[in-house]
């Protein structure tokens, strides 16, 4: 299960197969998890960065299974999760399914979904049933599926393993994030398989570590900005995350950038002149 090998198939369940994008790095931890779920019509799972080599080992993939792909469903259009769809539509004429793309950086604009899913959109065929949860925070358009054979969530970037979610502003929400973890708690799930890590048992301690995670980071944003009475977000950042490297600091800017306005809307923090203070 622990292959992170790119271009190879692992088998993760009867009906789940994985292959990994050759996209390893910083922000992708062991590269894009493609998702591969039936055995005769296949759903594809976020086809990843627009790379031939990666598209032709889940058309590979598919044929060592035995089946043929009719779906392609993307979690939302960051740039290493959905440019392969139209690579992929093009040598299946699977139906593409997902949402368009929002405005901001590091956004596949070019993604052209067949069907535009929403929360509940449900793909129902002979082996399987996959159902779309809106999960809006890390991206607005941010879809997972859950696949109610297993009770698996596919969680593209809503949760990851090994690798911390960045919410980056403006289309990345703080408030939206943690509506999104709680809304997870309704659903019975039984295991996460993230876009990008091994899949996670235990999703109740995995949603509510990560639910107490953010909001240990913004007791500390509101205690730093106390002490500090009225800084910039440089200095804020350096203070407010030196538990974390210095290099990592242009990534958590983003995050805490999303904390201080979820504390904004919330009359908890202030922004005047580019200076940031406590309400
Ligand atoms: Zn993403």
């Amino acid at each position: 299960m622990s292959d992170f090998t790119p271009g190879n198939l692992v088998t993760l369940s009867p009906l789940v197969h994985r292959v990994v994008a050759n996209n390893a790095g910083m922000m992708t931890g062991p590269g894009t998890n493609t998702y591969l779920i039936g055995t005769q019509q296949i759903a594809v799972i976020d086809p990843g960065p627009a790379n031939a080599e990666h598209i032709d080992a889940i058309l590979a993939g598919a044929e060592s299974i035995g089946g043929s792909i009719q779906w392609i469903l993307c979690t939302h259009t960051h740039i290493d999760h959905s440019p392969g769809a139209a690579l992929l539509k093009a040598k299946t004429n699977a139906i593409v399914c997902g949402l368009p793309a929002p405005e901001g950086i590091s956004q596949d604009t070019d993604f052209r979904p067949d069907q535009h899913w929403h929360d509940g959109s449900e793909l129902e065929c002979e082996e399987f049933c996959i159902s779309a949860i809106h999960t809006p925070g890390h991206a607005s358009n941010h879809l997972c599926f859950l696949l109610n054979n297993e009770e698996l969530l596919f969680t593209g970037d809503h949760l990851m393993n090994g690798s911390t979610v960045v919410i980056s502003p403006p289309d990345g929400n703080m408030q939206h994030y943690l509506q999104s973890l709680e809304k997870l708690k309704n659903y019975n799930i039984r295991n996460l398989a993230p876009a990008h890590g091994d899949i996670l048992p235990n999703p109740s301690e995995v949603i509510e570590g990560t639910i107490k995670h953010r909001l240990q980071r913004e007791q500390k944003v509101i205690e730093r900005l106390t002490q500090l009475k009225t800084c910039d977000i440089d200095t804020l950042t350096s203070s407010v995350y030196d538990d974390v490297p210095a290099f990592l600091h242009p990534i958590a800017k983003m995050s805490l950038l999303a904390h201080l306005e979820k504390l904004s809307t919330e009359n908890k923090a202030n922004q005047s002149q580019q200076q940031w203070s406590a309400c």
